[in-house]
């Protein structure tokens, strides 16, 4: 197996005092890192979501890498574009801040610098850009846009709000996967360690069910990374757009054999884990609308405080007694859903 590539299996949340040695090592063979580097530890907290919904990074595999980094004299910076004061409470992140006297930095508070990639200008995180090495700490999900979410994904998080609201305007075509591509190919992480502990299977990323899978990913090519987990729960690679075209704008260092010794070498597939449906062209469409025909709001969770309504980039939603969406407009982005303080939007099942 490709030595950049370090699975480690049969993990539980409850006891993850072992990894920090094994996290330790791995950077140290396979990332340059010097005292005092300034060093980004990009999480994925898409919402207030609690730890055992599987829709943020679990605080236990944060710990670990925090503990990891702690000896080695770095300034850690961890990091996140957050919406809501409650997501670092209610995601577990503020009680590991405590526990660390650690600096929470959210992405939005350090400005944005102008990137240009083919052609669209990306208004970039300026504190990111900062770093001298960027450690990328996704969860790795289904969803049902871009079919899963790990560390190509986790990326998207670092230009600014106002901008990702703009760029859902691409999601109907499969622009979307190239615009998710640019933003990764800005900062390339230096390393990944992807949460694939408890995945999200189901109405990912955030309405899905939690599945205990035990793996930890640590890899210095998030394409890699990615292909990896999406072999594991069954995807067929070939159809999902952004790993696609990561391989086509050759965003990954693997090799060809690389991938070759991952697809003759897997005998773990998680064959029942319950994928999104993939469809391309116009069968996408159609799946598109039956879906975004299935949104609801659960009246008694709605504090109808209209971050919904300000959350839609398509200006879909109108906040009457409850909100009510306009299916003709809705690009199905699920930022209504990911930005709702009291998570009342969900699916008709
Ligand atoms: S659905 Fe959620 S975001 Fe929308 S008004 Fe109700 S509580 Fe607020
Ligand atoms: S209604 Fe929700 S899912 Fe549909 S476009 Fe608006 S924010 Fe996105």
């Amino acid at each position: 197996m490709h030595n950049n590539l370090k699975i480690i299996k049969d993990l539980h949340y409850q006891d993850l005092s072992f990894l920090t040695k094994d996290i330790s090592e791995y950077i140290s063979k396979n990332c340059n890192m010097k005292a005092a580097d300034r060093v980004a530890v990009k999480l994925n907290l898409v919402g207030p979501f609690e730890p055992q919904k599987a829709a943020t990074t679990h605080p236990e595999v944060v710990r670990s890498v925090v503990e990891a980094l702690l000896p080695l004299d770095c300034e850690i910076v961890l990091c996140e574009d957050i919406s809501e004061e409650n997501v670092l409470e209610v995601t577990g992140i503020k009680e590991l801040i405590k526990d660390y006297n650690l600096k929470f930095y959210n992405l939005r508070d350090y400005g944005y610098e102008s990137v240009l990639v083919e052609g669209i200008e990306y208004m970039y995180s300026s504190l990111i850009e900062s770093c001298d090495i960027v450690i990328s700490v996704p969860k790795y999900k289904n969803h049902m846009l871009t079919d899963f979410t790990g560390a190509i994904k986790n990326m998207y998080g670092c230009i600014s709000r106002k901008q990702r609201k703009e760029l859902h305007k691409f999601i109907d075509a499969g622009d979307f996967a190239n615009i998710i591509c640019s933003i990764y190919s800005i900062r390339i992480p230096d390393l990944i360690i992807m949460d694939s502990i408890v995945c999200m299977e189901g109405m990912g990323p955030s309405l899905g069910e939690p599945r205990h899978l035990g793996y930890l990913v640590l890899s210095t090519d998030g394409v890699f990374a990615d292909y990896y987990m999406s072999k594991l729960v069954g995807y067929e690679t070939e159809n999902l757009q952004v790993l696609q075209t990561a391989f086509k704008r050759e965003l990954t260092k693997s090799q060809i054999d690389d991938l070759k010794m991952i697809d003759c070498g897997f005998q773990d597939k998680e064959e029942n884990f319950n994928r999104v449906p993939v469809y391309i062209g116009k069968y996408r469409k159609k799946y598109m609308d039956m879906l975004k025909r299935t949104y609801k709001v659960d009246d008694s969770l709605c504090i109808r405080c209209g971050a919904c309504v300000d959350a839609c980039p398509f200006h879909a939603i109108t906040l009457k007694t409850i909100p009510e969406f306009d299916r003709d407009k809705c690009a199905l982005c699920t930022c209504c859903m990911e930005l709702c303080p009291t998570n009342a939007i969900n699916y008709k099942k």
